[in-house]
């Protein structure tokens, strides 16, 4: 299949309210360009060194999403075009966030990054933790960045009963962060859950943005840049 059909064949599953991230990590150019080609704006990428490499070359009305681990030293890099980040993970990334916002005076969304699965690995927030930040005063201080909602992985697993749990606690914590410190904020209203393997659940879940890669691109290839 060619990529415009795997894209539609997604596009026509999701409800109307959910937003599809292209996830392009490790994609040449020109299967980017083709899935752009097809109507698709938005795309999301893992690795600061990665994204900063292509971006330059991709047009300009593409809207990044960064879904992985970021490094401090690296958000310099990647705020003056940035779309949202959606692995905010600590209020030392969130405070960096707000100062390279500043500069390039401009406000950056993001959504906090939270650990929903089992395993170990997975990188993430406890709802404590998330808690601590959001009343710390550093936070409140912050003017230039927005936190529109929580993110999400789930295990990597058969067990279908089990991803479903993951995904309704990260509902679950959403519904609470929202009723206790973002009421009146009209923005605050993402979840993102859902890649190519378990998207389907997520969206049954509640899920507002899903991100997926291979179930458009196939298979990735290994990635030849390694910032991590
Ligand atoms: C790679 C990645 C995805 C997409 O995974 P697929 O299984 O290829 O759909 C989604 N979210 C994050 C955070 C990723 O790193």
């Amino acid at each position: 299949m060619s990529i415009q059909e795997t894209l539609e064949n997604i596009r026509r599953k999701l409800p109307e309210h959910v937003r599809l991230v292209v996830v392009s990590k490790t994609q040449a150019a020109e299967d980017i360009r083709a899935a752009y080609d097809y109507g698709q704006r938005l795309f999301g990428e893992n690795k600061a060194q990665e994204l900063i490499g292509k971006q330059p070359f991709l047009p300009e009305d593409i809207q990044w999403h960064f879904i992985g681990h970021l490094q401090t030293n690296k958000v310099k890099f990647i705020a003056p075009f940035v779309s949202l980040i959606e692995s905010a993970d600590s209020m030392k990334l969130l405070g960096e966030m707000n100062r390279q916002a500043q500069k390039y005076n401009r406000v950056i969304d993001c959504l906090l990054q939270f650990h929903i699965a089992r395993e170990e690995t997975k990188f993430g927030l406890s709802f404590q933790e998330a808690t601590e930040i959001l009343r710390s005063a550093e936070y409140i201080a912050c003017k230039n960045i927005s936190i529109i909602g929580v993110m999400g992985m789930a295990s990597f697993t058969k067990d279908k009963s089990n991803v479903r749990q993951e995904f309704r606690d990260l509902k679950q914590i959403y519904t609470d962060l929202k009723e206790a410190y973002f009421t009146r904020n009209e923005f605050f209203r993402e979840i993102s859950m859902g890649m190519s393997g378990d998207y389907e659940i997520a969206i049954e879940e509640g899920s507002t943005i899903v991100r997926i890669g291979t179930a458009i691109f196939g298979e990735r290839r290994k990635s030849m840049i390694n910032d991590q």
